[in-house]
């Protein structure tokens, strides 16, 4: 074989890799199925893009581009679905800071609909995983602190999963009660700058927690009630990476309860924490 055929084969190769890749991303296509082997996204992925790297073809790929990122390049987002399920059984105290001294109950019941019967801890889980696939359709990493009910995680474990896991902030889904039924809309909780644990963390969990409570609201319509303090909770004095506890809204209120509720509503909430999660991360 002359040189131009084995450049020309070489060239027919790299074209061919692209149509590979092309296929996998637009057809939907899960890429394993379409590669007809058990194997990784990210494999399929990367085994494509090196083909296409033959040096003789000489040009670049332009779905290069559009190639989802590797697992290394990916931002990780903690998401923590407040509270658990009664299956779970957790008891016993633990230190609501480092140091403290201070005990406070591992795990708390939450809220539930007064409307809906819904139990907080399972809107939470629901909100959570709809956010979870919005962030990683985007391509980002989401680690979550549990992804079922019966999932025996303290406010401080909670902590500490997202602390090790590489993540770049944590957001904590909870939602509201309060005795009185008028008492609706979203806000956002934050350490105060003098937490003794991590008040260092304040300024960019309340730029964070400014980015996701505006944008919750302006998708959901829901009041927004504003961004607050509290140094009690001791899963943000546990964290290391700047956090932020979003009430979602008052599973007391009808209007928020039965909003809440609907899975088209949720979709709208996912967006938008979403959303503000992102704003967050690209200023
Ligand atoms: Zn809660």
């Amino acid at each position: 074989m002359n040189k131009k055929s084995i450049r020309g084969m070489a060239v027919t190769a790299a074209v061919m890799a692209v149509l590979v890749a092309g296929v996998c991303f637009y057809s939907g296509i899960k890429p394993n199925q379409a590669a007809g082997k058990q194997v990784m996204t990210d494999q399929v992925s990367h085994q494509a893009s090196s083909q296409a790297k033959i040096p003789a073809a000489g040009t670049q790929n332009p779905e290069m581009a559009a190639e989802p990122k590797k697992a290394e390049e990916q931002i990780i987002i903690a998401l923590d679905p407040g509270h658990q399920g009664p299956e779970a059984g957790m008891s016993g105290e633990e230190e609501d800071g480092p140091g403290s001294g201070i005990l406070k109950a591992k795990t708390t019941s939450g809220t539930t609909g007064r409307f809906t019967g819904l139990a907080e801890y399972q809107l939470n889980l629901e909100i959570s995983e709809k956010v979870k696939t919005c962030l990683t359709d985007r391509g980002y990493q989401v680690v979550m602190t549990r992804e079922n009910h019966e999932t025996s995680v303290s406010n401080k474990d909670r902590a500490k999963i997202a602390n090790n896991s590489g993540a770049k902030l944590c957001v904590r889904i909870h939602a509201n009660g309060s005795e009185s039924p008028e008492s609706a809309g979203a806000l956002c909780l934050v350490m105060s700058p003098e937490n003794p644990f991590v008040g260092t963390l304040y300024d960019e969990s309340f730029k964070l927690a400014e980015d996701v409570l505006n944008s919750y609201c302006t998708a959901t319509g829901i009041y927004n009630r504003g961004v607050q303090t509290d140094d009690t909770m001791t899963g943000i004095n546990w964290s290391k990476i700047p956090v932020i506890i979003l009430e979602m809204g008052f599973m007391t209120n009808q209007q928020d309860d039965i909003q809440m509720a609907d899975p088209k509503f949720q979709q709208k909430m996912a967006e938008g924490i979403a959303d503000g999660i992102e704003a967050y991360i690209s200023n």
